[in-house]
């Protein structure tokens, strides 16, 4: 008998597994022994192996055989080492070293069966060896390759997973219904699990994958299903009786009449408010267009009904934002707004819960710091989540589930297919705003190649003493934190040096959130002219004297997101400024600085990026206005998706899952997305 709830217990139930390295798994988000068992590759090194006489001078190959002489270190120089030992490969013996791998020779002794991957020298039959590979770990020439970091290497990471799988595999219990798995030709999870880190050649890997993309997608939507479900059960939401001469007061209070189209989103949110099925509802309109102010009517309503209100953001930067704004529009009209986020002092945060539990509290914005257990309401009407993609079904059902049937009003900058949207995020209503409020001038956007500087150091230079702001963004990479921000300090060097009578800034994602807060401040307060960061400013932030952006390697952006990044200026009265540089090599690349420069359109430009995921682009994920995948992608995968969804509505129709392990693994799922 399996018993599946064991898999759930953290990785130190592993034999030889501390604190200290369940730690460091951790941070690549894997807690428990589940975890690392469906913590899957996301490419394989093919290992060829060829007989001796079939490899070509300096080809890459895998050679199998047994250690014939003791391994031999010799050191040379600083630092520099080489390896040497005979390899004994059926009658023939070869040389093999490894350059700078010293350590390799404990894992060595004659008469051992091993596997060399390297580039073989075939006049001196001399392998130099890139890696080495227990022959038991790795029979099949596919070496599984997994997304670390610095504190989990790739070595340790497999050998972890290996014991997890030898000890664990068979707790492991489908969570697919048998039915659906055979009509879809789907491996078990064993199977998977098995085929997916050890698979035999590249067709198993392939199906493994197919398997698992099912699966994964099965999982999500069946979040999704259920969130829906329980949602319609009850959607008798209550109806909201606000108050319009009290809105009338906020009306009258901002600067600027609303747009056309904010007046329409407005009128269809206070509809669904006013009506006693709960409101589901997607704001969308691109960066820039004003959906804060009416968030803010939403709010407000809410509140003069006599209800509180939740905003969720996904970054610190952007409640911070967020708060400053609704802030200052609402307490002249007796609201209580507070900020809450992981940086929140402890002290703070206890009289905070207080006041929300109490109902002194109207409006709490904050990051995933919302949906912490202590956070209760008195009366939530109302959950506003911004940019929602970027929260799991998990996060936004822990913050729903906080109100009696609240109404829910989504926001997105980034519009998305209708047909995506349902799959993705399921029955939604959709308002839309579709143009810039007015007065807006376009901004003028251009591509430049390096050795064009002079004309992006010209323009700044106009603008700086014009008394303008400039943002300096260097583009992140999400598997290399230290990449960026080596990127980043380096700009920052260099800009500090060829502006020398200007006050230069850095801001990166890995400073204290305190410190971020205190920059964007003095951004704002325009005591910083240049501003040097990576992505970290790409949602919300909104300084309109800063009316100048340049994006280096803007080639290693989505377009998306680059779109999202522009948007962070052209927010004033005044002409704008953006500077794509990039030395892009290739005809798509070339093509995609021309239409980033040419089009303002967020919609077209999410359609192109899109398309370039459809060819496996890897860039501005966080940016897409998609939902993120370990193994799936939404887009190649869109069929998968799609059947998942079928399934999965079937089965919460008919049944909920009264299926033990599918609950068990919804519940975990949850657990994990709702840790902060
Ligand atoms: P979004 O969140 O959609 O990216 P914001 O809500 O941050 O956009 O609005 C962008 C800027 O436009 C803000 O400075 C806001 O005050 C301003 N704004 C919003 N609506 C209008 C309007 N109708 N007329 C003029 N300015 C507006
Ligand atoms: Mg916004």
């Amino acid at each position: 008998m399996s018993n599946q709830v064991l898999l759930f217990a953290p990785v130190t139930d592993l034999k030889g597994v501390g604190t200290k390295t369940a730690a460091d798994l951790a941070s690549l988000g894997i807690y428990s022994i589940y975890d690392l068992l469906f913590y899957f590759p996301f490419r394989y090194d093919e290992l060829q192996t060829l007989p001796l006489d079939q490899i070509m001078d300096g080809q890459k190959v895998m050679l199998k055989g047994i250690v014939a002489t003791e391994p031999f270190v010799s050191r040379f120089g600083y630092k520099k080492s080489r390896l040497s030992f005979k390899l004994r490969i059926d009658h023939d013996v070869i040389m093999v070293n490894f350059f700078n791998q010293p350590w390799l020779k404990n894992q060595l002794e004659i008469g051992k069966e091993v596997a060399v991957y390297g580039k073989y020298n075939v006049a001196r039959q001399t392998l130099s060896g890139f890696k080495f590979v227990a022959a038991k770990d790795n029979d099949s020439g596919m070496a599984p390759i997994y997304p670390v970091n610095k504190h989990v290497k790739q070595k340790k990471l497999v050998s972890l997973i290996n014991l997890a799988i030898d000890d664990f595999l068979s707790e492991v219990v489908d969570i697919v219904p048998e039915k659906i798995r055979q009509k879809f030709k789907l491996m078990s999870d064993q199977e998977i699990i098995v085929k997916m880190h050890h698979p035999n050649n590249g067709i198993d890997a392939k199906l493994a994958k197919r398997s698992a993309t099912f699966r994964e997608f099965f999982i999500f939507q069946m979040q999704l299903a259920l969130l829906t479900s329980r949602e319609n059960e009850n959607n008798q939401g209550e109806a909201k009786h606000y108050d319009l001469k009290e809105i009338a007061k906020l009306t009258k209070s901002l600067p600027f009449e609303l747009s056309a189209d904010q007046k329409e989103a407005v009128n269809e949110i206070y509809a669904d408010m006013h009506s006693d099925q709960q409101m589901r509802r997607l704001l969308q309109g691109d960066v820039g267009s004003g959906k804060t102010v009416v968030a803010v009517y939403a709010i407000f309503a809410a509140i003069t009904a006599g209800y509180q209100a939740a905003l969720m953001v996904p970054t610190e930067i952007l409640a911070t934002q967020h708060f400053n704004k609704i802030d200052e529009l609402l307490r002249p009209l007796g609201v209580r707004t507070v900020l809450l986020t992981g940086n929140t002092k402890t002290l703070e945060r206890r009289e905070i819960y207080k006041e929300i539990t109490d109902g002194t509290i109207n409006v709490v914005i904050g990051t995933h710091a919302l949906i912490q257990k202590n956070v209760i309401f008195k009366k939530l009407g109302l959950v506003i989540i911004d940019e929602q993609h970027r929260f799991g079904v998990g996060q936004r059902q822990a913050l729903i589930n906080k109100g009696e049937c609240p109404d829910i009003l989504a926001m997105t900058a980034t519009p998305i297919p209708r047909t995506l949207a349902l799959t993705v995020y399921g029955e939604m209503k959709v308002s839309e705003i579709r143009h810039l409020p007015s007065g807006r001038k376009p901004i003028i956007s251009a591509w430049k190649t390096s050795s064009q500087m002079d004309d992006v150091y010209a323009r700044m230079k106009q603008q700086l003493a014009a008394g303008f702001q400039i943002y300096a963004v260097t583009p992140l990479i999400s598997e290399s934190e230290t990449l960026d921000l080596k990127n980043a300090e380096e700009l920052f060097e260099k800009l500090s040096h060829d502006f020398p009578d200007q006050k230069v800034v850095l801001l990166h994602g890995q400073m204290p959130g305190a410190q971020k807060d205190e920059i964007m401040a003095a951004f704002a307060a325009g005591e910083i002219n240049i501003l040097v960061t990576t992505s970290v400013i790409e949602v919300g932030v909104d300084v309109p004297n800063a009316n100048m952006m340049i994006i280096y390697n803007a080639d290693r952006f989505g377009l998306s997101q680059l779109h999202q990044l522009r948007g962070r200026i052209g927010r004033g009265q005044t002409q704008s400024y953006c500077m794509f540089i990039a030395d892009p090599k290739t005809d798509s690349g070339k093509a995609r600085m021309r239409i980033i420069a040419e089009t303002t359109d967020g919609f077209k430009l999410a359609e192109e990026d899109l398309k370039m995921r459809g060819e496996g682009d890897l860039f501005g994920k966080a940016q897409s206005g998609l939902p993120e995948f370990r193994v799936g992608n939404v887009v190649n995968d869109y069929n998968t998706l799609a059947a998942a969804q079928k399934v999965a509505q079937k089965l919460v129709k008919k049944s909920n899952p009264d299926h033990q392990a599918l609950k068990e693994i919804l519940d975990y799922e949850q657990l994990k997305q709702n840790r902060i």
